[in-house]
């Protein structure tokens, strides 16, 4: 089983109790985190939340204040970037525009001074690893935005460092070209049994590439888990709303009983029944949130014993591969629901001001209390 479900595994890399400030602006606040060997990591959040810094501390460009850094059991304090096993892959690639592709991946290798032949083998294996052995004598002025991202890994890949980190590696290139190399990246990372650290504030590809995500705020982690964990069940509002779409319906606890919770929302005639205890009390006031996919759309009433309540098509977004409904439920609660487009239809079935019921099963929400 996975390593971090274990509780004797050893951490590869650790942050303990890590703050690093800015004059007082306080930019990684107390924080601790485990990665193992092999792990796909990534660091997700908004602008300013940290996850650069984090990065950037791993590395050596920057000392914490305060907390340890550990990589592959050595604490880092005070090892020169060039002494840790850590390398960085800039977003902005710097590569060195006179060299030609082989010479910015060999760079490394003959500052270390490697026997040439050593240096020539390296370098052949990297790009071929990336597949741009046919482009070894260009300039990364010949080269497009997807080659120079696949240079820019062959050099940070060259000097086999034990970790790599990625911050926002694929930044520059255009979505579908992304949507490529993020599975390119898991393939390499999995074909090298390397431990890769990527930063990034792009949900979709924190859920495509990595085994865990760590979702920051203001210097702290909110949650860390596996892409299903985190999408699945959030363990706050902020993770829940950063994290895809999702309606929040703000509720009060009616009953606990068992397995089940019972809220009262205002303006639905009946309690939404979850299955899921919850450590909040009776007449506390928390959220329910379920994502819009798991809303189903109907003009009959729905079977007994699922949640359901009646709502007006306010708004309808045609995707291609689904459509999102808006549906205006009370007077405060508009409802999403997408339906994936599963026939060839370009009439949509239910249109602006429809009536509808909208309904979900017992387990398809979850209950937040921050
Ligand atoms: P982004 O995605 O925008 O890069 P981030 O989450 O990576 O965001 P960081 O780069 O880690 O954010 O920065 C966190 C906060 O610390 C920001 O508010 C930033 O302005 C501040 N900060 C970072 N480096 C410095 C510095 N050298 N001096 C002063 N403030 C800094």
């Amino acid at each position: 089983f996975a390593p971090w479900e274990n509780p004797d595994a050893k951490p590869f890399i650790e942050f303990r109790n890590v703050t690093k400030r800015f004059g007082d602006f306080t930019a990684v606040d107390n924080l601790s985190l485990k990665i193992y060997e092999r792990e796909f990591f990534a660091l997700l959040g908004g602008s300013g939340c940290g996850k650069t810094t984090m990065m950037r501390m791993l590395a050596g460009f920057e000392e914490p204040n305060e907390g340890e850094i550990f990589l592959d059991g050595q604490n880092l304090r005070g090892v020169p970037p060039y002494r840790r096993p850590a390398n960085m892959m800039f977003q902005s690639y710097a590569l060195f525009p006179h060299m030609t592709v082989e010479g910015n991946v060999a760079f490394g290798l003959k500052q270390d001074r490697l026997p040439k032949g050593e240096i020539e083998a390296r370098v052949q294996e990297m790009l071929k690893l990336v597949k741009l052995e046919a482009f070894a004598k260009r300039k990364p002025h010949q080269l497009s935005g997807g080659q120079r991202q696949r240079v820019a890994l062959a050099r940070s890949l060259a000097k086999k460092p034990k970790v790599l980190l990625l911050d926002e590696p694929l930044g520059a290139l255009d979505r579908k070209l992304r949507e490529e190399t993020q599975f390119e990246l898991t393939d390499l990372q999995a074909e090298l049994g390397m431990t890769f650290l990527i930063v990034t504030h792009d949900q979709e590809e924190a859920m495509t590439v990595a085994d865990r995500i760590a979702v920051m705020d203001k210097g702290r982690i909110i949650q860390v888990a596996t892409p299903a964990e985190i999408y699945e069940v959030p363990n706050s509002r902020f993770v829940a709303d950063f994290i895809g779409s999702i309606n929040m319906i703000e509720a009060k606890v009616a009953t606990r009983n068992g397995e089940a919770t019972h809220l009262r929302a205002s303006g639905f005639d009946r309690e939404i029944v979850v299955d899921q205890q919850t450590e909040a009390s009776v007449g506390d006031t928390v959220w329910f949130a379920i994502r819009p996919e798991k809303v189903r759309l109907s003009f009959d009433a729905p079977a007994d014993g699922c949640n359901a309540v009646q709502g007006e098509i306010w708004d309808i977004g045609y995707l291609g591969d689904v459509s999102i409904f808006h549906a205006k439920a009370t007077e405060d609660v508009v409802l999403k629901s997408t339906v994936a487009n599963v026939t060839r239809t370009v009439e949509r079935p239910i249109s602006w001001d429809d009536r509808v019921w909208l309904s979900w099963d017992r387990d398809a929400g979850v209950i937040l209390t921050r």
